[in-house]
């Protein structure tokens, strides 16, 4: 991976729901520095997302030609679609920038195998998991079967947890994001 050792890279991973999009949006709202990896994604776009700012939304076709050409760092199913981070996006940004990834654990142990890179890996989690549910609900952005099966991936999930250097719980939006900040700072 080409890249100027100089530039962070942070990975924000946690369950569905807990805050990634909220807390990555902040941080780059407040750090110019930081530009976010805009990941492709074969899932529809939400009503409140837009075409290559929230993601690249691609075709199931389109997305196994860009696995057949060798095109991502890292990629992975999650809730039966693909999701993954081009290697051409990640190299133009981390020459100028830091970026933030807001990716899951199979795409942090896939850029973990990229030793040369300044990872800083950070897994979000909420106090308790009915918080979590509410959170899924409250967003309205997801089918019930949709919420019901990012709910019950929680479990399987959070046993990635060691993968990470920092676990934060995500109760106060701000006093996690001061976390964050301390961290990246
Ligand atoms: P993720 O990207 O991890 O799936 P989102 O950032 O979409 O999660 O957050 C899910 C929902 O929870 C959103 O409606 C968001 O506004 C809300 N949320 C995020 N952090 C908090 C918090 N600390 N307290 C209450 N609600 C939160
Ligand atoms: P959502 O559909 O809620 O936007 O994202 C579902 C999950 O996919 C989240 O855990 C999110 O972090 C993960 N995700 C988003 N983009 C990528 C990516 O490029 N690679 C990987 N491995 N996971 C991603």
């Amino acid at each position: 991976m080409a890249h100027d050792e100089a530039n962070i890279m942070v990975i924000l991973s946690s369950p569905s729901g807990v805050g990634k999009t909220t807390l990555t949006k902040k941080i780059q709202q407040k750090y110019q520095s930081f530009k976010i990896s805009v990941s492709h994604t074969t899932r529809s776009p939400r009503s409140n997302e837009v075409d290559g700012v929230d993601y690249h939304f691609v075709s199931r076709e389109k997305f196994k030609n860009l696995i057949k050409q060798n095109c991502f760092y890292e990629y992975a199913k999650i809730f039966e679609n693909y999701y993954g981070t081009l290697k051409k996006h990640v190299d133009e940004i981390s020459f100028k920038n830091d970026i933030i990834f807001d990716i899951d654990w199979q795409g942090t142990k896939q850029l973990s195998k990229f030793k040369n890179l300044n990872l800083i890996k950070i897994y979000l989690i909420t106090g308790n998991k009915q918080e979590l549910k509410k959170r899924l609900i409250n967003r309205n952005q997801n089918t019930s079967r949709e919420i019901e099966n990012r709910f019950n991936s929680f479990d399987e999930d959070i046993k990635h947890w060691n993968d990470y250097d920092y676990i934060i719980i995500n109760d106060n939006l701000d006093v996690c994001f001061r976390q964050i900040e301390n961290i990246i700072l």
